[in-house]
This record gives structure tokens, sequence and C-alpha cells, in this order.
């Protein structure tokens, strides 16, 4: 079967390749381009079947990605987003056989199954006339229909608290550098929400006007969305963790130590270190009741170290991960284990890669541009031979 798929691919290369556009007659061309759409609506018929087979069998797990999705996107080169929602798609589909019948035969594409599937899990009913009217009409008709279909299969109460389970807020960087966000919840959670924005956009846009200038007024509104984060008042939240500096070089507390953050249950001393890595905490080390000193303890991350890591590393230092929200620093050589806090033992890397690390014996080696991810010892390139496969701890990086 895959065979066959390297010759379709080898095929369609070469054809693509050697298109002479110019020379091809305008009927041609439309057909072309309904060829190419059959061809796309059935690629993407296939991804989506071996998609959900890559994740039930869970293979994604031995390449480092953090879930099924996220080795999906790498691999095709699409956003997470997407990714998932290819995988849920596979997932309605199995219960409706007639939408993906229609989807693996080349009569549906991506959107047009996903806006049925979406609506005909909620009701089945429905599913013969979505299938129909998609045949006929416009992806933007079909989805009109499709949200009524959700709709009238759940009352209101039950919209609000669905709405409220799939909340989320996500943010990310566009092509221009541009902050972007979204942010999903509940109608009745998001209309104070907005009230508060629309009471200091009008604010914002009288003090405007009197200076004489205008501009839109969503671009008041986000200034109005960014007076929340300033001016209210709000301190940067800085965690309290009492800790020795015995138990925190150890890695762990033995019997009569603590670890916890204050006025909070007890943590471990591996939490207490990702805490630190991320900036916000203060560490605390008692004696008795006394607080001796607070520690700037080696592992904290002094502020200029910190500032030439962001800019070092924007993004998780994984090859092929993105992610660039959350990240924690981390002591490429283990801090208990005597790694220095200095730049070339410092990686920034998101918090999935950085717990793999940590409890999975997964290693980072290498350096800026040349970051090597691996599970267990590092591939042999020089001429020191490792001991042991599986060594707790890498070797000094190069310059550490
Ligand atoms: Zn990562």
């Amino acid at each position: 079967m895959c065979k066959s798929l390297d010759e379709i691919i080898d095929a369609l290369r070469s054809f693509v390749g050697s298109f002479d556009v110019q020379r091809l007659p305008a009927q041609q061309a439309m057909h072309v381009v309904r060829q190419f759409g059959e061809i796309e609506r059935l690629t993407a018929a296939g991804r989506t079947l071996a998609a959900d087979r890559v994740q039930n069998t869970r293979a994604w797990r031995a390449t480092g990605s953090a879930s099924a999705a996220a080795w999906i996107a790498r691999e095709t080169g699409s956003t997470l987003s997407q990714a998932s929602a290819a995988l849920n798609n596979a997932q309605r589909l199995k219960q409706l056989p007639a939408t993906r019948e229609a989807f693996l035969s080349g009569q549906l594409s991506e959107a047009q199954t996903t806006e049925i599937t979406t609506a005909a899990v909620m009701d089945h009913s429905a599913e013969a006339s979505l299938l129909d009217l998609a045949g006929r009409e416009s992806v933007s008709a079909l989805r009109e229909r499709c949200r009524d279909v959700r709709a009238a299969a759940v009352g209101d109460e039950d919209v609000s608290e669905r709405i409220r389970r799939g909340r989320y807020l996500r943010h990310w960087l566009d092509r221009d550098g541009a902050m972007r966000m979204d942010i999903r919840m509940a109608p009745d959670d998001g209309a104070p929400l907005l009230v508060v924005i629309k009471s200091r956009q009008e604010k914002i846009q009288r003090e405007a006007r009197r200076a004489g200038q205008l501009e839109e007024p969503e671009a008041y509104a986000a200034d109005a969305l960014l007076s929340l984060a300033d001016g209210a008042g709000a301190p940067k939240a800085v965690v309290h963790v009492h800790v020795s500096e015995a138990s925190l070089e150890r890695g762990h507390t033995i019997a009569g130590e603590t670890c916890r953050v204050d006025g909070v249950a007890p943590i471990t001393v591996t939490a207490a270190q990702r805490l630190a890595g991320r900036g916000v905490v203060k560490l605390i080390q008692k004696e008795g009741v006394e607080v001796q000193r607070v520690a700037h303890v080696g592992r904290v991350i002094p502020a200029h170290l910190r500032t030439a890591l962001e800019e070092r590393d924007p993004t998780c230092v994984v090859p092929g991960c993105d992610r660039r929200f959350g990240l924690e620093i981390d002591h490429i050589v283990p801090f208990a284990s005597g790694g220095p806090t200095r730049l070339e033992n410092l990686a920034r890397l998101c918090r999935w890669h950085h717990s793999q690390k940590t409890h999975h014996g997964w290693r980072l080696y290498g350096g800026p541009g040349a970051w090597e991810w691996t599970r267990g010892a590092r591939k042999v390139r020089s001429a020191a031979p490792l001991t042991s496969g599986r060594n707790d701890h890498p070797p000094p990086s190069r310059g550490g």
C-alpha cells in the first residue's frame, strides 16, 4: 500500500514539476483545478484515517512530541489546532458511516466533513439532509445549517455549560510578529468582561477625541484591554518557597526537612526548582522558625541571564518544538550535579519537554543552532565512549 502511495507521490511531483500552464487551454485548466480538488479531498481523507491510527497506536510517544496532534502538526506542516481538529473529526466519523463513506470517496472536503460531523453527532437524524446540502450549497451555507442543527440539539442552559467546559484563552505571535489572542468563553462569563472593557474604551475614546485624535473604536478597545494590565495595581505574583539549601541541592527532602509554598501544602523539590526556573519564586531558607536569608541560591536565575536567555531561546530549544509561552529555564547539567548557572549551561524548554528531561530520561546536548534532543546517551560523535546506555547525568556541555 505504502509503495503505491510512493508511486502516486512521484507521479504527482513530476506532473506538477513539468506543468506547462501557459499552454493549457482555459477549459482544461478548469478541469485540472477540479481534479486537484479531488486529489486534495482524497488526500485529506487518507491523512485523517492514518492520523487516527497514529494516535491509537501511540506510536508518536517515541518521537518526543507532546501529543499525537503535535507530531502530526510537525510532520504535515499544519498548526496544532488543525491537527487536533483532524483527530477529533476521525473520532466523530466512526459514528457516522454515511459521512465517512462520502469523505473517503472524495465527495466531501475536510472543511465540509468537519461541519457535518460536529452537527450530526449531536443529531444523527440530520446527517442525510446535511450530506445532501453539502452537494448543492456552499461551505458557508452548510456551516449555517450545521450551527442551527447543533443549537437545536441542546437546550440553552446546556450550551452555556458546554462552552464553559471548553473555555480557553490562546495567544500566539503571527507572521508580522504581532501578539494575537483568541478567547472562547460562555457568553454569560464574557459579558461582564466586555462591560469593563467597553466602559474603559469609551473613556479612552473621549480623551482621545478631546486631544484631536480619531482612531477606530476597536483600536481603543484594545487600549482598554491593555489598561486592565497596568495601573490596576496588580503586582507580579511572587511565590515564596520555604526550602533548605541542602534539600534543594539534593533534589528532594529527607525526614525532618520541609519544602512548601507559603501557606500552601508541601510541594516536591522538583516543583520548587521548576517554579524557580520561571522566575516567580523567592526561596526562603528556614532554620527553626527564623528566616535565615532569602536565598538567591545558585539555581535562581539572575535577571540579566534571564534576559539573555529570552533573547537567545525565543522558543523551546527542542528541535521541532516551537512553543514560545510558559517556557521554563533548564540547567542542562543539573544544578544538583554541579551544573553552573551560566548561560552556556542554561536553555529554555517548554513545560512538557522540561518534564521529559527531568523525569523520563530525555537529554539535551549541543548548543544554540545545534541542539540535540535524545533519549538516554548521546549519539556518539566524539571519541569519548559512553560507559553505559543509561547514564543519569549527561556529560558536561561544551564550554560549560
Ligand atoms: Zn518543547
